[in-house]
């Protein structure tokens, strides 16, 4: 496996990987979401289940098989796009995957979501509110030999890498010409790996590229600090890792809060027309939580910066899912 990220934290090419993403996703135009706008097909990263995590997984699932593990145990919301993704790309690499899920509003995603879990072969649990998921949780990592324990969101130094590799994989595709370096990077922010591995990746290369993050959870979890914390973190790791630019990175990172409404999974209107948008554009549903949110802001940024390339990161997998 060769990834640009080895050029520039040429250690990391030392580290277990599972390779299992169709690289490079294709860039392209969506003249449905406006001109000037550009779209980063992550939805496309796997024919078994695109979307975010899915690049995640092939750092995570390497270390997993390199120590021993046989069970990953999850935590996520009923409709969690992370349950799903991890169900397929875990049980499809060997190992077992449980799931302990939280209640969140009810729509036809969340439906579709558990109907994926079952479909590939995971064992979902359904606990209730944070409370009983946290106890059950626990319970479970208890009883359950040789299992790692995959924190929701599963955002970390090691795993953020995998999107600063996505950021140089886009700018190999920028100098082939095949898409403009973009002004702003808009992505849905829940953990906040994918925003802080776009953004760290865009300083290395010295980009004035500025990356949205799109707020998509609770203000406790997904905040400007945690996303501090982990861009320190990610930075340090790189360094560890060879990463040899001179001075401190100037990340570009900015979170945008207007889009959440009420909290993860809670619909807006915004939200409703952005998913509406989001199902015209790709030909798979979108859904309110991450993708319409995500589109929404899309919206309002584009107005907002009338000179810029604007470039939406898609990370809901299109891929694996019902026609619609
Ligand atoms: C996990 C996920 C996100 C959030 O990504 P983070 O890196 O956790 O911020 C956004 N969209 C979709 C579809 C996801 O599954």
């Amino acid at each position: 496996m060769d990834l640009p990220i080895f050029e520039v934290a040429p250690k990391l090419a030392r580290r277990p990987f599972l390779p299992i993403a169709a690289r490079p996703t294709p860039v392209e135009g969506a003249p449905s979401l406006g001109d000037r706008i550009w779209v980063k097909r992550d939805d496309l990263v796997s024919p078994r289940y695109g979307g975010n995590k899915v690049r995640r997984w092939e750092w995570l699932l390497g270390a997993a098989k390199d120590r021993g593990v046989e069970t990953l145990v999850t935590v996520g919301g009923l409709g969690s796009t992370q349950v799903t993704s991890l169900t397929v790309h875990g049980t499809d690499a060997g190992f077992e995957v449980v799931a302990v899920l939280f209640d969140q509003p009810a729509s036809a995603f969340v439906d579709e979501a558990l109907m994926l879990d079952h479909q590939f072969g995971g064992r979902p649990i359904v606990a209730g509110g944070y409370v009983r998921t946290a106890i059950q949780t626990l319970s479970v990592l208890r009883r359950t030999k040789r299992s790692l324990f995959v924190p929701p969101g599963a955002s970390s130094p090691l795993l953020n890498v995998a999107y600063v590799d996505a950021l140089l994989e886009l700018s190999k595709q920028v100098e082939r010409g095949e898409a403009p370096r973009p002004d702003r990077i808009v992505v849905p922010c829940g953990s906040g790996g994918t925003a802080v591995g776009l953004a760290v990746g865009a300083a290395i290369l010295g980009w004035p590229t500025r990356v949205e993050a799109v707020r998509i959870t609770e203000l406790v979890v997904s905040n400007p600090l945690t996303l501090a914390a982990l861009t320190y973190a990610t930075e340090r790791l790189l360094r560890r890792e060879g990463l040899s630019t001179p001075r401190k990175l100037d990340v570009k990172l900015h979170m945008d809060h207007r889009f959440v409404g009420e909290g993860y999974g809670h619909a807006t209107p915004a939200a409703e027309t952005g998913a509406e948008r989001f199902t015209r554009a790709f030909g798979a549903a979108g859904e309110i939580t991450y993708s319409g949110k995500a589109v929404a802001a899309l919206d309002v940024i584009a107005r907002e910066h009338p000179d810029e390339q604007i470039l939406l990161w898609n990370t809901l997998s299109t891929t694996g899912r019902p026609v619609v």
